[in-house]
């Protein structure tokens, strides 16, 4: 997979891809990144990169020469790779379309400031934008940072067995189980008894209730995306039981008496 991103701050990428799993997939192979400086496909002694914006209003717009030119010698590098723009205004980045670029050989990132880039260079060169949320930043980097950091680890080989994405929030549209290590009690909070029982049966049921109940509770538009499996049906009915029985209780008790005073 090859990575070429297009930045004015190309250093920003340095200590992104120095450490961690970035730095072992570039290692072994598995990835190979370019940062590219705008800067440098500017024309003029200045190499500027940005202008005023037509029309008037507040902001700098980034020109398109060099963004185009910058773009042609990342194409260069990586010539089966789309140009994917990082954009407010662009399709939500999420676990799914990770997936799907993950398949991808390589991708270019272009990186916006200011008030963005100019509409032109978007309509030429851009084959989709991509949002990382709704939310304004101010450039691109972090973006690109975000989907390189999030398709990485999705190649096959990236992780290593201890570290599998299979499990992951979003694997299967469920949140993650909780994770517990040592020591066994914190802060007098104890490890749930039954990950250290070594019944391997039941931990795999806690986590998959655990799983399941974390995403009811938290993202429940989840649950209503995929299927759920044998184990799952049997859980959500039994709570909806549970449930069902504590509210006809509660009803069965009559209104609340009247508070005194007042
Ligand atoms: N004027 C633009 C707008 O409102 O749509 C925002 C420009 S923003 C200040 C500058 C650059 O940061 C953008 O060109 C884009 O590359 C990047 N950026 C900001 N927020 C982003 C987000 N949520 N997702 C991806 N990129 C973002």
């Amino acid at each position: 997979m090859k990575f070429v991103v297009l930045t004015i701050f190309p250093e920003l990428m340095d200590a992104f891809w120095a450490n961690g799993i970035m730095r072992r997939a570039i290692q072994s192979g598995a990835i190979d990144t370019t940062a590219i400086n705008i800067r440098d496909y500017a024309e003029g002694r200045h190499r500027v990169t940005d202008d005023r914006p037509y029309g008037g209003g507040c902001g700098m717009v980034m020109k398109p020469e060099p963004l185009a030119a910058a773009t042609k010698a990342a194409r260069q590098m990586a010539p089966r790779a789309p140009t994917l723009l990082l954009s407010p205004q662009g399709q939500r980045f999420d676990q799914r379309l990770a997936g799907q670029l993950a398949q991808l050989p390589g991708m270019i990132l272009v990186c916006g400031r200011y008030e963005g880039v100019d509409e032109r260079f978007t309509e030429q060169f851009v084959d989709m934008e991509i949002s990382i949320g709704d939310f304004v930043m101010t450039g691109g980097e972090v973006g690109a940072m975000a989907v390189m950091d999030a398709v990485t680890r999705l190649i096959p080989g990236v992780l290593g067995n201890e570290d599998s994405a299979e499990q992951d929030s979003f694997g299967d549209d469920r949140l993650d189980t909780a994770h517990y290590t040592r020591p066994p009690a914190f802060e007098g909070d104890e490890v749930p008894e039954v990950l250290l029982s070594g019944h391997h049966d039941r931990i795999a049921r806690w986590r998959c209730a655990d799983a399941l109940l974390r995403t009811f509770a938290r993202r429940p538009d989840l649950l209503r995306k995929g299927r759920l499996s044998d184990e799952e049906m049997a859980l959500l009915s039994a709570w909806h039981r549970e449930i069902e029985s504590i509210i006809r209780e509660q009803i069965g008790r009559g209104p609340d008496p009247p508070s005194g005073g007042g």
